[in-house]
């Protein structure tokens, strides 16, 4: 995955691969007490732009307040070490990783004396389920995991610890032969997938589990609801949606900035639609990535 990289930014310096390292005694491996987030920069027809920078940006420094890691560089300071990664690395496209944490200090619960550590990696990232999935959809399983309530941890912070959630999930999903996992929430209805949000299309119109079913606000997801609303479509933005109604859905698809906009052909099994990508679900994804091809609108994209 990291071949060829060879800097990584790191608490204000461009530093060698090799030597972009912490201390065993770092506070976040111990309680996760890091926030990140994953980016990916497009090669558009104007060249290299990341995709919603600001946004993206905003739910780091937002995620970051939830749990008082005072980032110690500004948003611009982090804009301006990413595009010179970007640029010293000579991508044209890639996925973005910030990430920032408490470090090495002592190890009581409150991190208050840890210090803050910020990290910048940039590598080149193809489809994230495969380029087959984008085309054919995924096969996917109901976790018997649930999705942790945002009264329990915040959903809304992209918190490096809560993704153990996520890695169960998708363990479980990969160990029984699925492609992918879907996470109902503490209520037993669809919360999300382990690192996407999803939609379901019924009778021509587009539906999406609500902010309040403890998911992650995805940006793949606004885009998404936007395109899809500029194109017509009716899209309700805070539905409920239960586990026996992803079973009857006539398309079903994950949004992520990974995933970007992926099909989901089966669920336990049962044949969404056809069992392959669906006719709305294949406008919306071709709408996605005509945008990120030709970098418009011009207001989601800064050049590198
Ligand atoms: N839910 C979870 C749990 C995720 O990890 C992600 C990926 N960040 C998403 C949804 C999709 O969010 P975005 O479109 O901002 O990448």
């Amino acid at each position: 995955m990291f071949e060829g990289v060879e800097e990584i930014w790191m608490d204000g310096e461009f530093v060698d691969f090799e030597d972009a390292q912490v201390h065993v005694l770092t506070h976040a491996l111990h309680y996760g007490t890091g926030v990140f987030e994953g980016v990916r920069c497009y090669d558009t027809a104007e060249g290299p732009a990341i995709f919603r920078w600001e946004e993206h940006l905003d739910r780091l420094f937002n995620s970051a307040e939830v749990y008082d890691i005072d980032i110690p560089f500004s948003k611009r300071e982090l804009d301006e070490a990413t595009r010179e990664l970007i640029d010293r690395e000579g991508l044209q496209s890639c996925y973005i990783r910030p990430i920032a944490f408490y470090g090495y200090g002592p190890l009581g619960l409150n991190p208050g004396k840890s210090p803050e550590q910020v990290a910048i990696a940039v590598w080149p990232w193809g489809a994230y389920l495969g380029e087959e999935a984008l085309e054919e959809g995924v096969d996917t399983a109901i976790s018997s995991w649930r999705k942790y309530a945002s009264s329990q941890i915040p959903t809304n912070a992209k918190t490096t610890g809560t993704y153990v959630n996520s890695v169960l999930a998708s363990l479980e999903a990969k160990g029984n032969g699925y492609e992918e996992a879907i996470v109902l929430n503490k209520e037993g209805n669809v919360a999300e997938g382990p690192g996407e949000n999803l939609f379901l299309v019924r009778d021509g119109e587009i539906y999406t589990t609500g902010l309040a079913e403890s998911i992650l606000d995805g940006i793949t997801r606004r885009t998404v609801i936007e395109l899809a609303r500029d194109m017509g479509y009716t899209v309700h933005d805070d539905a409920t949606i239960s586990r026996g109604e992803l079973y009857t859905a006539d398309e079903l698809f994950f949004t992520g900035t990974a995933a970007e906009v992926t099909p989901i052909r089966t669920v336990d099994d049962n044949e969404i639609g056809k069992g392959t990508k669906g006719p709305i679900t294949d406008e919306i994804q071709t709408r996605f990535f005509e945008v990120v091809e030709e970098g418009e609108p011009e207001r989601w994209f800064d050049y590198v």
